[in-house]
Order: C-alpha cells, then sequence, then structure tokens
C-alpha cells in the first residue's frame, strides 16, 4: 500500500479548532488543507508550539505528516541544504520535495590554490533560468591520502573558505574523526561512508558528532538494508543516507538505476522502514572506472547523474566542473522539482530593461516564468530602454490569462499603483501585448493610461518601439 496522505478532517480533528488566526489562516480547517496540500508547516501554528500541554498532539500530527523518504539537513557556515523529504514516487502525483543537491568534490591532495579555484568556481556558479537562479549545492572533501592530518588541514582551509554545507568522503574512521574535530556549528556535514567493514566505528562518530552519516554497500542491497536495520535499530542514529553504488559498463548503468528505483519504491510503496532514507549517488565514480578520453569520461559522469537525478538520487557527488555537463543537469532538475500543479511564476512588479528613464516606454507582460523570460530577454537583446511591468496573472501566460480573466484593468491599474510607475514616468501609456488586444478598453477605462497594442511575438518589440516611440507619434497618440 503506497503512502497516501491523511485527510484534511484527520488533521482538524487534532488541531486546536480555536480558529484564532494566528496562522494566517481564517480558521482552523483552512489551516489543515494548507498543511495536507504541504502548503504550511506546523510550526505556522503558534499554540501548538506555545502550548506544553499540546505537546503529544504537536509529535502526533508531525508523524501523520511525516514522508515516507526522511528529509536530512546538511549545513555549511552560510548554507543549507535539505535532501530527501520525498512523498511520492511520480512527480504528478504530488510533487518532489527538496531538489536533488549537487556536490562537487574537492581532494585532499590537491594544492591549495586549486582547491580555492574549485571553490570559486562552484560557489560563483549560476545559471538564470526562467527568472530562477540555478547553482550548486555542497562540497565533498575525498581523502586521497589517508592521512587523518592532512584531511583535516584541507577541511579546515575549506570550511575557512566556503559557505557551503561539507561532505567528508573516506573509509578510514580516523579521517573522518580528524575532519569532524575541525569544523564547528553551524556546521553540519554529512559523513560518507559506512560500510559493513567500519559501520561501528562510523555509527559512533556520527552519534558524536551528531552528524548524518552515509550507508555504502555498493552492489549488495541485502548488506545495505541489514546495515540500515543495525544502524537505526540498534544504534539509534535517524540521519542516514543510503548508498546502492554506482557501476558502469556491461549491465552496470541498468544495474544502478534499478537498485536505486527499488529500494524508493520501497520505501514509497511499501513502506518499508529501513529504506525510508535518502538516496546519495556517486557519479564520480566513473572517473575510476573509465581509462578513455577525458571529454567521454566527463559525458559519462553527465549521463549517470541526470539518470539517478531522474530515479531517485537525493544527493550527487561529482567532478567535473565543465559547464556542459553542469547546465543540462541544474536545468533537468529545475524541471523535474517543479510543482506540475503549478504554472512556474516569477514574482510581479516593475522591472528596468537597460537604463530607462521618465520618458521610456512602458511594456506590459504577465507573471508566467516562460512569457516574462522570453519579453525580457526580447527586450534587452532589442537593446532598448524601457520599463517592463509584470503583472500578477498566478503564473498563466498572455492569452489563457486574458481568456481567464487573470489580465484585466484592476490588475494592472493595481501593479501601476503598488510599482510606483506614476512617479517613475512623465508619460501616461502603456504598450499591451499583441494578444492581449481585447482587454484595451477595460485596461484603459480602469486606469486612465492610453494602451497602445503592441506585437503578439516579443522578438518584435525593438522594430514595434523604432516606429512608435518617437516624438510626434506620442503626441498623436496622447492627443
Ligand atoms: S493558529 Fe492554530 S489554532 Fe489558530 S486558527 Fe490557525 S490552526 Fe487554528
Amino acid at each position: 500500500m503506497p503512502w497516501q496522505p491523511p485527510s484534511p478532517i484527520q488533521i482538524f480533528q487534532l488541531l486546536p479548532k480555536t480558529n484564532c488566526g494566528k496562522c494566517g489562516e481564517p480558521n482552523c480547517m483552512a489551516f489543515a488543507v494548507k498543511l495536507v496540500n504541504f502548503e504550511a508547516t506546523l510550526e505556522a501554528c503558534p499554540p501548538l508550539i506555545e502550548d506544553l500541554k499540546l505537546r503529544p498532539i504537536f509529535e502526533k500530527l508531525k508523524s501523520l505528516l511525516a514522508p515516507p523518504v526522511r528529509e536530512i539537513e546538511l549545513r555549511g557556515s552560510k548554507k543549507i541544504v535539505k535532501i530527501g523529504g520525498k512523498y511520492v514516487l511520480y512527480r504528478h502525483e504530488l510533487r518532489y520535495m527538496n531538489p536533488t543537491a549537487i556536490a562537487i568534490d574537492i581532494d585532499d591532495s590537491m594544492d591549495r590554490e586549486n582547491i580555492l579555484k574549485r571553490i570559486e568556481i562552484v560557489e560563483k556558479f549560476e545559471y538564470d533560468y526562467v527568472g530562477q537562479k540555478l547553482k550548486l549545492d555542497a562540497i565533498a572533501i575525498r581523502s586521497s591520502s589517508n592521512d587523518p592530518k592532512q584531511f583535516a588541514r584541507i577541511v579546515q582551509f575549506v570550511a575557512e573558505n566556503s559557505v557551503l554545507p561539507i561532505i567528508l568522503c573516506s573509509l578510514n574512521p580516523a579521517v573522518i574523526e580528524a575532519g569532524l574535530n575541525v569544523l564547528t556549528p553551524p556546521h553540519k556535514p554529512l559523513l560518507y561512508a559506512a560500510t559493513k567493514d567500519n559501520w561501528r566505528e562510523m555509527a559512533e562518530l556520527a552519534k558524536r558528532f551528531e552528524a548524518p552519516l552515509s550507508i555504502a554497500s555498493p552492489g549488495n542491497l541485502d548488506m545495505l538494508v541489514s546495515l540500515s536495520k543495525t544502524i537505526t535499530e540498534d544504534i539509534g542514529l535517524q540521519d542516514v543516507v543510503l548508498d546502492p553504488g554506482c557501476f558502469i559498463g556491461p549491465g552496470g548503468l541498468s544495474y544502478t538505476l534499478k537498485a536505486y528505483s527499488w529500494i524508493r519504491y520501497k520505501a514509497i510503496y511499501d513502506l518499508w522502514r529501513y529504506v525510508g532514507y535518502p538516496l546519495i549517488a556517486t557519479p564520480i565514480a566513473v572517473w575510476n572506472y573509465l581509462k578513455s578520453d577525458i571529454t567521454e569520461i566527463m559525458w559519462w559522469e553527465a549521463i549517470m547523474a541526470l539518470t539517478l537525478m531522474t530515479r531517485y538520487a537525493d544527493l550527487l557527488i561529482l567532478h567535473s566542473l565543465e559547464g556542459w555537463t553542469l547546465l543540462p543537469l541544474v536545468m533537468w532538475r529545475f524541471q523535474l522539482y517543479t510543482d506540475p500543479r503549478k504554472p512556474v511564476a516569477v514574482p510581479p512588479g516593475l522591472r528596468e530593461i537597460g537604463k530607462p528613464d521618465e520618458n521610456s516606454p512602458v511594456l506590459v507582460t504577465t507573471n508566467y516564468a516562460l512569457t516574462y523570460s522570453i519579453v525580457s530577454s526580447d527586450a534587452e537583446k532589442s537593446k532598448v530602454n524601457a520599463w517592463l511591468l509584470v503583472i500578477d496573472t498566478e503564473g498563466l501566460a498572455v492569452d489563457v490569462s486574458v481568456a481567464g480573466r487573470k489580465l484585466t484593468g484592476e490588475k494592472v491599474r493595481e501593479a501601476i499603483k503598488s510599482s510606483n510607475l506614476e512617479q517613475k514616468v512623465k508619460h501616461r501609456i502603456l504598450i499591451l501585448p499583441g494578444k492581449a488586444a481585447r482587454m484595451q478598453g477595460d485596461i484603459e477605462d480602469a486606469t486612465g493610461w492610453k494602451v497602445v497594442v503592441g506585437p503578439a511575438e516579443s522578438s518584435e518589440i525593438g522594430k514595434f518601439l523604432e516606429k512608435i516611440w518617437l516624438p510626434e507619434k506620442l503626441k498623436e497618440l496622447t492627443a
């Protein structure tokens, strides 16, 4: 039986039922609906948190809403990354929580200049895609020296120079301990990894330092489950991450994919406790398996990472820093982790294209992320200086928002007011997308501004403004 969300009534029965509104909702039932849709958290109900007598109720609600795949937090000096917390096998059943974190490796035998360079690339990596900033998340420090002192020096150096969460990688508990000793709060690193040979020492370290622990059993799922059972049940660690191994070569990728899928299936469909933890994948392993051309190795690393991000890795460790390997990954992650029930939206408001002033044209568009991204990039490409008034159409594209009455005169009036547009421009002319032509009268009536219908395709904005944004034409328009 797969995981099922609790019903709003089930949740409502446990809430304080005072309808006090402190959660921002009109009543407890509305809050219960938000909770089961994962649009609010229990912490938003102050009475539940503040009244100690309600603690058992809070815990009961927490367990009813808990995901079958545990959520685990990794902390760097300034950045927190959450992994796992998954409820469903397929994104259309709800949505995937906590996008797969991407970690890039640093080896403790690298010189400091090289390490700084890698940290800089990782931290500065940023791709602006439909209004979102796509970034990398963590740094995995590998001990190739197997020397605790050397590892500790490099861990300290990375911690001093990076804000990102750290993954400490070695199968030698003495090396991991040396790394842990130099990390101070707020750092909460992930330890990689406990195996059938070192699990006692690793689990003891994870417990002592309150750090999450990876359990690795490449190619042996029975052993992985058995280690997970022992470490979580007998030793009492709950923050664990599982690694069934990454293989390449004949049958390797196919086995790997099946192993990750089997674990996630068992966690969500059969609610197997011992596999209900985030999955870590190490596509970086291809650098050991393959001895071919470096481009081919990077290509395989990217293929493996993309495949396992889709099924069902919550954290990836990679080596390559090439844009052509990382870009497809962050873009695919963005697509995979958007909520399929909601259009992707950007915040509404007034944006600048180039260097607009009080005489610059005002273009109107909607806050559907793709529309906004195309319009702003077309306007930038045409080298115009303009204001872009982004209307809150609940993430709908222009034609759909006109049909659905989301782009209305009233909405445009509110946007003009909240953006202070009247103080920014001297004229009173709005340029409406061609696909919203039929709203011209409605917007003129609601705003008192002259509305000019612009091109249907934003690629024509430059040519359109060249023809229309001329002093004599403006006089004509406002006459
Ligand atoms: S804050 Fe809590 S008690 Fe008050 S209305 Fe919201 S859910 Fe109900």
